[in-house]
């Protein structure tokens, strides 16, 4: 018996996998529902109200269970129906404790001790192993700030409604894809909006010549050198440099990085609704001093700084998590000398989507599946498992030393290695032809 820890996106694609490859699990939740941080009402989740999928429908959905038809980017709102719809489908809701959270996991000889708390009573519960898919976006990272601020001071996790800016001067602090919602939030009800910006960021608008910018290119990719001139060329020809709007320009070549997509934050800057600032140097009372000697005065600071990856429930040593920002897996989830603990959706790319989370979760339970029947298939995968040097799917891509980089992926070069495990794994299955069919 294994346990499913979180019911979001990637929770549900473990789920539904085990299920699927006859695997028994219990999954444990701590919200009411499932579709993790795409329900705003979850305690955990760290949506805003404005919020929409920054990549598109298509290149989002789980590929078996196609999103309905509708604008080519959905508000949360239609994603945690979505998910709902596929917990319903697959029939995953029986197999999850809701209002149960995981609040420590130990080692007990060959099995793991999960104890979880339901409304203050707590439990243990004997399993063969745990698939840990509790999200990477709920811990807030929030950087000490030089001085004193004698104002509002939040972190994005914390934003939910644009209520809270009203009349107020605002300082954004940070040029991620939150970060630039949330500015173009605060335009309209601000009684002025300002972004600090230390580094230089590529930005991408959300359409190109009418189609969502990630349906773009074709089907074969281009070389990565090649790629990464091309489209960069593309994005300066449409929007042109982050320095026409006052914004640093990047000193590294995109993708090597996670860019920003969205179609207005430029507009506004461009109008003088956002102003872009430097870095913080010092703070005292309201006012800012930024790394130009600028200064100005601010009534909120928002922190969109990021999040850490956060395993409260568990020591880090298991996880092989001994220094840098993330634990070292081979593919992100397998680790190197537990074979019972995965890591589920511990991955990040640019436009990765559902569906490359899904073959994650295929792979898992392939292998499961087929390590329990001692297929051939299974022990060579085994084998590279315990063989991982710390390795990472970075296709070549220079990355840049960011915590939230940590984790990062090359999307084709991370599902070219998956689809070719799962295509193994199921060479020696033992099933029904549909199984055998399904999908690689
Ligand atoms: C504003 C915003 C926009 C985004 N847009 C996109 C996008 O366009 N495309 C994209 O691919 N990704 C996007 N993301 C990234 C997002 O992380 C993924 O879409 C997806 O939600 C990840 O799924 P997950 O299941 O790994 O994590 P989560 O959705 O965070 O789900 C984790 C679940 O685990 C539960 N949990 C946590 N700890 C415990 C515990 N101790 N016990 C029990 N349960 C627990 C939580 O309650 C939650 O339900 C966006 C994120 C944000 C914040």
């Amino acid at each position: 018996m294994f346990a499913v820890i979180g019911a979001g996106p990637m929770g549900l694609a473990t789920a539904r996998n085990l299920k699927k490859y006859g695997i028994p699990f219990v999954g444990f939740e701590l919200n009411a529902d499932v579709g993790g941080l795409w329900d705003i009402d979850n305690p955990h989740s760290t949506m805003y109200e404005s919020a929409h999928l920054i990549s598109s429908r298509h290149m989002t959905e789980y590929a078996e269970f196609p999103m309905k038809e509708g604008a080519p980017y959905p508000h949360h709102s239609e994603l945690r129906d979505y998910f709902r719809s596929y917990a319903k489908h697959f029939d995953l809701y029986e197999n999850y404790r809701f209002n149960t959270r995981v609040v420590n996991i130990v080692k007990s000889g060959n099995k793991w001790l999960l104890t979880s708390d339901k409304n203050g009573v707590e439990a243990t519960d004997t399993f063969d192993g745990v698939l840990i898919a509790n999200g990477t976006l709920h811990k807030p990272n929030m950087p000490s700030l030089p001085g004193y601020f004698d104002g509002k001071l939040i972190h994005s996790a914390d934003y939910c409604s644009a209520d809270i800016f009203d009349g107020k001067r605002v300082l954004v602090v940070g040029c991620g894809n939150s970060a630039c919602d949330i500015a173009v939030d605060a335009v309209h009800r601000a009684k002025s909006v300002d972004l600090s910006v230390r580094r230089g960021y590529y930005f991408l608008p959300k359409f190109v010549a009418g189609r969502p910018v990630d349906t773009l290119g074709g089907k074969t990719p281009l070389p990565r050198p090649l790629k990464q001139k091309v489209d960069a060329a593309m994005i300066r020809m449409v929007v042109g440099k982050p320095s026409d709007y006052g914004l640093p320009d990047p000193d590294y070549k995109m993708y090597e990085s996670h860019p920003v997509i969205n179609s207005l934050v430029l507009h506004h800057l461009g109008h003088g609704d956002i102003s872009p600032r430097g870095g913080i140097q010092d703070i005292q009372g309201k006012r800012v001093i930024f790394s130009d000697d600028s200064s100005a005065e601010y009534d909120l600071i928002l922190m969109a700084t990021g999040y850490k990856l956060d395993y409260p429930f568990m020591e880090r040593e298991l996880l092989n998590w001994k220094d840098g920002d993330a634990p070292s897996m081979y593919l992100n989830c397998f680790h190197p000398n537990q074979p019972g603990l995965f890591m589920m959706g511990m991955i990040e790319a640019t436009g990765l989507g559902w569906e490359g989370r899904n073959e994650q979760a295929e792979m898992v339970a392939l292998y499961l599946k087929q390590r329990d029947a001692k297929a051939a298939s299974a022990l060579k995968l085994q084998s590279k498992i315990e063989s991982f040097r710390g390795e990472r799917m970075d296709g070549g891509y220079g990355y840049l030393q960011l915590e939230r980089m940590a984790y990062y992926v090359h999307k084709e070069t991370y599902r070219r290695a998956i689809t070719q495990h799962i295509r193994e794994l199921k060479s020696d299955l033992n099933a029904s032809p549909e199984l055998q069919a399904s999908r690689v």
